[in-house]
């Protein structure tokens, strides 16, 4: 079964227009493409719906995917245009409701928020959310003790916690995105299942590898890779490679982060980069077995969340 671990529902207002304007910036300096070209293609990013992610599944054949909102109404420069983070929870969970076979949801709260524990315990017993995403870009860190209740409650739960790693777009924060903030959670909590998303992106896989390697309960999402899979494909097959051969790959999942970069690399070209190498990896000898392949494809997410 493949699965995509990693997904959200976007659209003009969620997560809101600052983090529209930052992506378009980015984008524009990462491509060498006018702004203004850029901020026309948006909605083919857009989908608050779920039917174009449903498409792009079909035709990357992933049978599954877990699409979780994003919880950026305490960044000071979202606070004028982000959707209510509750009303963004409904919208996901109706949507799942819609495809019930296909669509899962994680919770996303900020965890300090005054009443975060019992929006995430309403999530998971209300709107059926089967693990929380925390995103310290908003700007905590998550060994700070303030979303240790998070976890407790996600522990009482049953249910795994994902955290954001890897530098993000202006205007949010990075330096609390780095994968080592994550061990005090992992040496805290061992019975917690722990997903660093990302896996620290290529600034930080090395950090994010070692801090996996040494905790058993810590798994790596690949989503946001697709970048580097597209644009230096030898190095991404070698990070690859090394993550696997660091952490081992029953900890690693694929996911694709959609919908930001789907138009850089679309769902079925980036399931088709790990199911059939580019040639450039065999030419260097970077290899990867059908049981690394299926288990990072989607049997380690069937595992960890008992699809
Ligand atoms: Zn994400």
């Amino acid at each position: 079964m493949k699965v995509d671990i990693h997904a959200h529902l976007m659209g003009e207002e969620v997560p809101g227009k600052a983090f529209w304007d930052g992506f378009t910036r980015l984008a524009a300096v990462h491509t060498g493409r006018d702004e203004e070209r850029i901020r026309q293609r948006l909605p083919d990013i857009w989908d608050l719906t779920g039917e174009r992610l449903i498409a792009d599944l079909d035709d990357a054949g992933v049978e599954k995917v877990m699409i979780m909102p994003v919880d950026w109404g305490l960044v000071p420069a979202f606070k004028e245009s982000t959707m209510e983070i509750w009303d963004q929870h409904l919208i996901h969970a109706e949507v799942a409701r819609q495809h019930p076979d296909r669509m899962i949801t994680f919770a996303c709260f900020d965890p300090r928020r005054p009443n975060a524990v019992e929006l995430l315990e309403r999530a998971v017993t209300e709107l059926g959310a089967v693990g929380l995403k925390i995103h310290p870009a908003a700007g905590f860190f998550p060994n700070e003790r303030i979303v240790y209740p998070m976890y407790e409650k996600a522990m009482e739960l049953g249910i795994p916690v994902m955290v954001h790693t890897g530098p993000e777009p202006k205007p949010l924060y990075s330096r609390h995105c780095q994968p080592v903030y994550v061990d005090d959670v992992a040496a805290d909590f061992p019975d917690l299942n722990i997903i660093l998303a990302h896996a620290g992106l290529s600034a930080w896989w090395q950090e994010a590898a070692g801090v996996a390697s040494v905790a058993p309960n810590v798994f790596l999402d690949i989503s946001g890779w697709q970048p580097v899979a597209r644009l230096r494909p030898l190095e991404f097959y070698a990070t690859l490679r090394s993550l696997i051969d660091t952490v081992g790959a029953k900890r690693i999942m694929w996911g694709s982060d959609y919908p930001a970069l789907r138009l850089l690399m679309p769902e079925a070209d980036w399931a088709k980069a790990i199911v059939e190498p580019a040639e450039v990896a065999q030419e260097k000898g970077i290899s990867f077995s059908e049981e690394e392949v299926a288990a990072i494809m989607g049997d380690n997410a069937a595992r960890l969340l008992s699809l």
